[in-house]
């Protein structure tokens, strides 16, 4: 990197390059804004990589073109339904109205077509509004972002610079610091995209007390860095015990797609038996099954649903590779692989049964019963800096920073408290939807 006064000609810096860091510099690049992105580690994209890539988005030309009209209305009403009220109702809405101008903006600017996902709806929605790559990957969201950056003169991505931002004692403006080094780089504006806190124990003990022994499926470098620049720069922290779980970690450390639950899997303790309604939600679902014998489970997937999943999820594939189902022809070898006890498990088959055959006109097939032994983990947090709807940040006492934006799991997000007021799809709805807000809007063209 050169040296300050090279570098303060940035209008914008962004710290961290994964979803949200990505939309931000790109949408303030196409505005015309000279854009300084760092990135902490050698890697674009952050956990947003290992994403489904898949968020709600409302009326996108393509869409409308596909015959789907759900209005922003429809996505707020889902929203603010599963957080029980408990969001800032104007940045949801912000997010819902923006979302379908981010979907084509995405083909028209970056040059990747979000296509709608239409099998199955996620608990809480009213709609098949939820989009993604056709892939069903994160990576392509990122890899198309890659591609559009490495194209665009007025943006600047550089890696291996864990940053932060300070303030003058004396005359209260902000830079950056990168680790490290003496540097200092000065901007008109900075965006906090650099995830949220669920790496860093401390916090978690302090925020989220719950999710401190769950199986952290994170990012490692989610590790706080939002909640300490709020405490150095005074700005207010929101919505700090909310977090994302989910409730089916395989017992070889992949994720299961909840999806295999939606289309009927069911999900049984160690005793055999269904404790909970698995279509509450995966979110949570994990509460009820970390408070289960042993803090484990066991999904059943029949055969017909097992089928449809191997050739959809590459996670399922890799689960299945690494031997994490086990194929059971009979209830014998059932009770054999969990140790459950025989008739319970009899019991949970006949439920599994008659609810597949009520659900499907076809015949679909119970065995071999597919089964893997599960575990409740923590996803992402939720809370982090407090924003108004253009993601600006709310500093202590009130005031609406002038400088300093923060999106995606840095920013205060759009769920309920616990782990209970999670809408699929709304992690990536506050990265990438929220990114683009914070990014026009730090160069003038939203108001
Ligand atoms: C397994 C899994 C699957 C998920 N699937 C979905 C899904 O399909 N849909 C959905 O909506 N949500 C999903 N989520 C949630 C989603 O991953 C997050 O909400 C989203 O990726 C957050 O984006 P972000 O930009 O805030 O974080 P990230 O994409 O992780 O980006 C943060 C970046 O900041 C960098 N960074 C950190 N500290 C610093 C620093 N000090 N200086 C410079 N750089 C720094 C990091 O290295 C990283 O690159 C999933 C979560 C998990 C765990």
């Amino acid at each position: 990197m050169g040296n300050e006064n090279e570098l303060s000609t940035f209008d914008v810096i962004v710290l961290g390059a994964g979803g949200s860091g990505l939309v931000a510099g790109l949408s303030a690049a196409e505005s015309g804004s000279e854009v300084l992105i760092l990135e902490r580690t050698e890697v674009y994209g952050g956990h947003t990589l290992e994403t489904q890539g898949m968020f709600p988005v409302a009326n996108s030309r393509f869409q409308l073109q596909q015959g789907f009209d759900f209005p922003p209305e429809q996505i707020f009403n889902d929203i603010m339904r599963m957080n029980h009220g408990e969001a800032n109702p104007e940045l949801v809405m912000e997010l819902c109205k923006q979302s379908g101008n981010v979907a084509d903006w995405f083909a028209d600017y970056v040059g990747l077509q979000l296509i709608p996902v239409t099998e199955f709806k996620y608990y809480g929605y009213t709609s098949f509004s939820i989009v993604s790559p056709a892939s069903r990957s994160g990576s392509d969201l990122v890899t198309a972002m890659r591609k559009k950056a490495e194209n665009t003169p007025n943006l600047t991505i550089v890696t291996g610079r864990r940053a932060k931002l300070k303030k003058d004692t004396v005359s209260g403006s902000l830079s950056v610091v990168i680790e490290g080094t003496d540097e200092l780089l000065k901007s008109k504006k900075f965006v906090v995209a650099t995830g949220g806190f669920g790496a860093n124990k401390r916090l978690l003990s302090r925020y989220i007390p719950d999710a401190v022994n769950l199986k952290y499926f994170g990012s490692t470098f989610h590790d706080g860095t939002a909640v300490s620049i709020a405490k150095d720069l005074g700005l207010q922290l929101s919505n700090m015990d909310s977090y994302q779980a989910h409730s089916s970690l395989s017992a070889v450390g992949t994720l299961i797609s909840w999806e295999s639950v939606m289309k009927g899997s069911i999900i049984i303790n160690s005793q055999g038996s269904r404790f909970a309604e698995e279509k509450i939600g995966y979110s949570e679902f994990a509460s009820k099954l970390s408070s289960q014998e042993g803090s484990f489970g066991f999904e059943l997937i029949p055969d017909g649903i097992y089928s449809e999943m191997y050739d959809l999820y590459s996670d399922f594939r890799l689960t299945e590779s690494v031997g994490g189902f086990r194929h059971c022809h009979s209830i014998d070898e059932l009770a054999d692989y969990t140790g459950a006890n025989k008739e319970k498990l009899q019991t949970s088959v006949g439920f599994l049964t008659t609810s597949i055959l009520q659900k499907s006109s076809r015949e679909t097939r119970i065995f071999p019963l597919h089964c893997a032994k599960i575990f409740p983990a923590l996803f992402h947090t939720l809370g982090g800096i407090r924003t108004d709807r253009f993601m600006r940040a709310i500093e202590v006492g009130d005031r609406t920073s002038d400088t300093v934006y923060a999106v995606g799991d840095a920013a205060a997000g759009i769920s309920g408290r616990g782990s209970t007021g999670y809408l699929s799809g709304s992690g990536l709805l506050m990265a990438i939807v929220g990114g683009y807000i914070a990014g026009k809007h730090a160069t003038g063209k939203l108001q």
